[in-house]
Protein backbone atom coordinates (compact mmCIF):
# COMPACT_ATOMS: atom_id res chain seq x y z
CA UNK A 1 0.00 0.00 0.00
CA UNK A 2 1.17 3.56 -1.03
CA UNK A 3 1.93 5.77 2.16
CA UNK A 4 -1.03 7.18 2.68
CA UNK A 5 0.80 10.52 4.40
CA UNK A 6 2.98 11.19 1.91
CA UNK A 7 0.26 10.79 -1.06
CA UNK A 8 -1.43 13.76 0.86
CA UNK A 9 1.08 15.46 0.98
CA UNK A 10 2.26 15.13 -2.47
CA UNK A 11 -1.53 16.21 -3.72
CA UNK A 12 -1.38 19.53 -1.18
CA UNK A 13 2.08 20.15 -3.42
CA UNK A 14 -0.06 19.36 -6.75
CA UNK A 15 -3.26 21.30 -5.27
CA UNK A 16 -0.63 24.67 -5.03
CA UNK A 17 0.76 24.21 -8.25
CA UNK A 18 0.98 26.66 -10.98
CA UNK A 19 2.63 25.24 -13.76
CA UNK A 20 3.42 21.75 -12.98
CA UNK A 21 5.01 19.03 -15.71
CA UNK A 22 6.14 15.93 -15.23
CA UNK A 23 9.29 13.75 -15.55
CA UNK A 24 8.76 10.12 -16.62
CA UNK A 25 11.53 7.06 -17.43
CA UNK A 26 10.98 3.22 -17.96
CA UNK A 27 9.49 2.26 -14.97
CA UNK A 28 5.93 3.74 -16.20
CA UNK A 29 6.05 1.96 -18.69
CA UNK A 30 7.33 -1.59 -17.31
CA UNK A 31 3.70 -2.45 -15.68
CA UNK A 32 2.59 -2.24 -19.66
CA UNK A 33 5.12 -5.20 -20.19
CA UNK A 34 8.11 -2.64 -22.02
CA UNK A 35 11.31 -4.09 -20.67
CA UNK A 36 13.85 -1.09 -18.97
CA UNK A 37 15.76 0.03 -22.13
CA UNK A 38 18.80 1.86 -20.55
CA UNK A 39 19.31 0.88 -16.90
CA UNK A 40 22.55 -0.87 -17.06
CA UNK A 41 21.64 -4.52 -15.30
CA UNK A 42 17.89 -4.94 -16.26
CA UNK A 43 15.64 -5.46 -19.38
CA UNK A 44 16.98 -5.39 -22.51
CA UNK A 45 20.34 -4.99 -21.13
CA UNK A 46 21.14 -8.36 -19.84
CA UNK A 47 21.06 -10.13 -23.23
CA UNK A 48 23.80 -7.28 -25.07
CA UNK A 49 25.99 -4.36 -24.51
CA UNK A 50 23.93 -2.09 -25.34
CA UNK A 51 26.81 0.81 -25.87
CA UNK A 52 27.56 -1.64 -28.67
CA UNK A 53 24.24 -2.61 -30.38
CA UNK A 54 21.78 0.27 -29.49
CA UNK A 55 24.48 2.97 -30.49
CA UNK A 56 25.25 5.04 -33.51
CA UNK A 57 28.15 3.61 -34.38
CA UNK A 58 26.97 0.01 -33.82
CA UNK A 59 24.52 0.46 -35.73
CA UNK A 60 26.15 1.42 -38.68
CA UNK A 61 28.30 -1.58 -38.41
CA UNK A 62 26.09 -4.14 -37.57
CA UNK A 63 22.16 -3.19 -38.50
CA UNK A 64 21.55 -6.75 -37.80
CA UNK A 65 22.69 -7.17 -34.49
CA UNK A 66 20.45 -4.07 -33.54
CA UNK A 67 17.34 -5.05 -35.22
CA UNK A 68 18.27 -8.38 -33.16
CA UNK A 69 18.37 -6.32 -30.20
CA UNK A 70 14.86 -4.53 -30.55
CA UNK A 71 13.29 -7.33 -31.90
CA UNK A 72 11.06 -7.72 -28.55
CA UNK A 73 10.70 -4.42 -28.13
CA UNK A 74 9.18 -4.22 -31.71
CA UNK A 75 6.97 -6.98 -31.19
CA UNK A 76 5.79 -5.24 -27.98
CA UNK A 77 4.72 -1.90 -30.26
CA UNK A 78 1.90 -3.25 -31.45
CA UNK A 79 0.58 -4.82 -28.38
CA UNK A 80 1.72 -3.05 -25.48
CA UNK A 81 -1.63 -0.89 -23.48
CA UNK A 82 -0.99 2.15 -21.23
CA UNK A 83 -1.24 1.39 -17.94
CA UNK A 84 -3.11 3.25 -15.01
CA UNK A 85 -0.03 5.08 -14.10
CA UNK A 86 -0.06 6.62 -17.95
CA UNK A 87 -4.11 6.74 -17.66
CA UNK A 88 -3.11 9.03 -14.16
CA UNK A 89 -0.91 11.21 -15.70
CA UNK A 90 -3.19 11.99 -19.20
CA UNK A 91 -6.23 12.54 -16.20
CA UNK A 92 -3.87 15.48 -14.43
CA UNK A 93 -3.49 16.95 -17.81
CA UNK A 94 -7.19 16.90 -18.61
CA UNK A 95 -7.82 18.70 -15.16
CA UNK A 96 -5.44 20.95 -15.94
CA UNK A 97 -2.52 19.71 -13.37
CA UNK A 98 -0.54 18.85 -15.80
CA UNK A 99 1.22 21.54 -18.08
CA UNK A 100 3.51 18.62 -19.95
CA UNK A 101 5.39 15.49 -19.51
CA UNK A 102 9.11 15.01 -20.39
CA UNK A 103 9.65 11.46 -21.05
CA UNK A 104 12.54 9.48 -21.77
CA UNK A 105 10.39 6.46 -22.95
CA UNK A 106 10.19 5.66 -26.63
CA UNK A 107 7.04 3.68 -26.11
CA UNK A 108 4.77 6.43 -27.41
CA UNK A 109 2.02 5.10 -24.23
CA UNK A 110 1.98 8.35 -22.88
CA UNK A 111 0.02 9.73 -26.20
CA UNK A 112 -2.18 6.32 -26.34
CA UNK A 113 -3.88 7.09 -23.25
CA UNK A 114 -4.66 10.42 -24.49
CA UNK A 115 -1.50 12.96 -22.93
CA UNK A 116 -1.33 15.99 -25.72
CA UNK A 117 1.71 17.80 -24.29
CA UNK A 118 4.78 14.83 -24.76
CA UNK A 119 8.16 15.83 -24.77
CA UNK A 120 10.03 12.83 -26.01
CA UNK A 121 14.25 13.25 -25.07
CA UNK A 122 14.71 9.68 -26.59
CA UNK A 123 12.41 9.99 -29.62
CA UNK A 124 10.28 7.52 -30.61
CA UNK A 125 9.87 3.98 -32.42
CA UNK A 126 6.57 5.20 -34.62
CA UNK A 127 8.80 6.45 -37.56
CA UNK A 128 12.00 5.39 -39.13
CA UNK A 129 14.30 7.10 -41.28
CA UNK A 130 17.18 6.30 -43.76
CA UNK A 131 20.31 6.72 -42.88
CA UNK A 132 21.43 7.48 -46.05
CA UNK A 133 18.79 9.66 -47.93
CA UNK A 134 16.53 10.59 -44.52
CA UNK A 135 13.86 9.14 -46.39
CA UNK A 136 11.08 8.65 -43.27
CA UNK A 137 8.24 6.16 -42.95
CA UNK A 138 6.35 5.04 -40.30
CA UNK A 139 7.99 2.35 -38.79
CA UNK A 140 5.16 -0.39 -37.70
CA UNK A 141 5.09 -2.11 -41.12
CA UNK A 142 9.06 -2.22 -41.64
CA UNK A 143 8.80 -3.69 -37.75
CA UNK A 144 6.23 -6.30 -38.64
CA UNK A 145 8.38 -7.35 -41.66
CA UNK A 146 10.87 -7.58 -39.74
CA UNK A 147 9.27 -9.65 -37.36
CA UNK A 148 8.33 -12.21 -40.04
CA UNK A 149 11.27 -12.49 -42.22
CA UNK A 150 14.28 -11.22 -39.50
CA UNK A 151 15.76 -8.98 -42.53
CA UNK A 152 17.25 -5.66 -41.90
CA UNK A 153 14.35 -3.50 -43.23
CA UNK A 154 16.22 -0.77 -46.19
CA UNK A 155 14.65 2.33 -47.76
CA UNK A 156 12.36 2.39 -50.85
CA UNK A 157 14.08 5.45 -52.41
CA UNK A 158 17.85 4.51 -52.34
CA UNK A 159 18.63 1.21 -50.50
CA UNK A 160 19.65 2.48 -47.28
CA UNK A 161 19.09 1.07 -43.81
CA UNK A 162 16.59 2.58 -42.55
CA UNK A 163 17.10 3.56 -38.74
CA UNK A 164 14.04 3.83 -36.07
CA UNK A 165 13.53 7.82 -34.82
CA UNK A 166 14.58 6.54 -31.52
CA UNK A 167 17.81 8.21 -30.46
CA UNK A 168 20.78 5.73 -29.79
CA UNK A 169 23.73 6.07 -27.87
CA UNK A 170 26.32 8.38 -29.34
CA UNK A 171 23.10 10.29 -30.85
CA UNK A 172 22.65 13.96 -30.57
CA UNK A 173 19.26 14.21 -28.34
CA UNK A 174 16.57 15.84 -30.48
CA UNK A 175 17.78 19.95 -30.29
CA UNK A 176 14.26 20.93 -30.78
CA UNK A 177 12.48 18.90 -27.85
CA UNK A 178 15.61 19.35 -25.91
CA UNK A 179 14.97 22.96 -25.79
CA UNK A 180 11.24 22.79 -24.86
CA UNK A 181 11.88 20.11 -21.76
CA UNK A 182 14.18 22.89 -20.83
CA UNK A 183 12.29 25.44 -20.65
CA UNK A 184 8.76 23.81 -19.01
CA UNK A 185 11.82 22.92 -16.43
CA UNK A 186 12.63 26.62 -16.03
CA UNK A 187 8.81 27.28 -16.07
CA UNK A 188 7.60 24.40 -13.96
CA UNK A 189 6.88 25.32 -10.04
CA UNK A 190 6.65 21.31 -9.11
CA UNK A 191 8.01 18.53 -11.36
CA UNK A 192 6.36 15.23 -10.58
CA UNK A 193 9.43 12.87 -11.29
CA UNK A 194 7.63 8.99 -12.08
CA UNK A 195 9.67 5.52 -12.65
CA UNK A 196 13.17 7.65 -13.53
CA UNK A 197 15.87 6.29 -11.62
CA UNK A 198 17.72 9.70 -12.95
CA UNK A 199 20.71 7.90 -13.65
CA UNK A 200 20.48 8.82 -17.13
CA UNK A 201 20.86 12.56 -19.21
CA UNK A 202 18.97 14.00 -19.58
CA UNK A 203 16.61 13.16 -16.78
CA UNK A 204 19.46 13.49 -14.46
CA UNK A 205 19.86 17.60 -15.24
CA UNK A 206 16.56 18.59 -15.94
CA UNK A 207 15.24 17.90 -12.43
CA UNK A 208 18.14 20.13 -11.16
CA UNK A 209 17.42 22.92 -13.37
CA UNK A 210 13.57 22.96 -11.88
CA UNK A 211 15.22 22.71 -8.56
CA UNK A 212 17.65 25.71 -9.22
CA UNK A 213 14.62 27.54 -10.62
CA UNK A 214 12.49 27.24 -6.99
CA UNK A 215 10.66 24.03 -8.06
CA UNK A 216 9.36 21.47 -5.71
CA UNK A 217 10.22 17.91 -6.75
CA UNK A 218 7.86 14.58 -6.21
CA UNK A 219 9.63 11.89 -7.01
CA UNK A 220 7.65 8.56 -7.15
CA UNK A 221 9.81 5.34 -8.07
CA UNK A 222 10.44 2.34 -6.37
CA UNK A 223 14.20 2.21 -5.69
CA UNK A 224 15.90 5.66 -4.81
CA UNK A 225 17.44 8.39 -6.77
CA UNK A 226 20.61 10.53 -6.35
CA UNK A 227 18.24 13.24 -6.12
CA UNK A 228 16.13 12.00 -3.06
CA UNK A 229 17.86 14.53 -0.98
CA UNK A 230 16.38 17.65 -2.91
CA UNK A 231 12.73 15.83 -3.03
CA UNK A 232 9.89 17.72 -1.24
CA UNK A 233 8.07 14.27 -1.24
CA UNK A 234 9.30 10.94 -1.66
CA UNK A 235 6.70 8.00 -2.64
CA UNK A 236 9.13 4.98 -2.89
CA UNK A 237 5.96 2.64 -4.58
CA UNK A 238 4.81 1.25 -7.82
CA UNK A 239 3.70 4.07 -10.30
CA UNK A 240 0.84 2.16 -11.64
CA UNK A 241 -0.25 1.88 -7.93
CA UNK A 242 0.58 5.34 -6.75
CA UNK A 243 -0.09 7.82 -9.29
CA UNK A 244 -3.81 7.18 -9.69
CA UNK A 245 -4.51 7.48 -6.04
CA UNK A 246 -2.68 10.87 -6.32
CA UNK A 247 -4.77 11.88 -8.86
CA UNK A 248 -8.15 10.98 -6.78
CA UNK A 249 -6.36 13.16 -4.11
CA UNK A 250 -5.98 16.14 -6.15
CA UNK A 251 -9.37 16.00 -7.51
CA UNK A 252 -10.88 16.38 -3.29
ZN1 LIG B 1 17.15 6.34 -48.58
Amino acid sequence: MPDQKKLAQAAQVFKQARYPVALTGAGVSTPSGIPDFRSPGKGLWKKADPFSVASIWGFIEQPQSFYDWLKPLAGLMKTARPNPAHHALAQLEALGKLNAIITQNIDGLHQSAGSQRVLEVHGHLRQATCIRCYHMVDAQPLFDKFIRDGAVPHCEICGGVMKPNAVLFGEMMPVGIMYEADQESKKCDVMLIAGSSLEVAPAADLPLVAKKNGAQLIIVNKSSTPLDGVAAVIIRDDVAVALPKLVELVQK
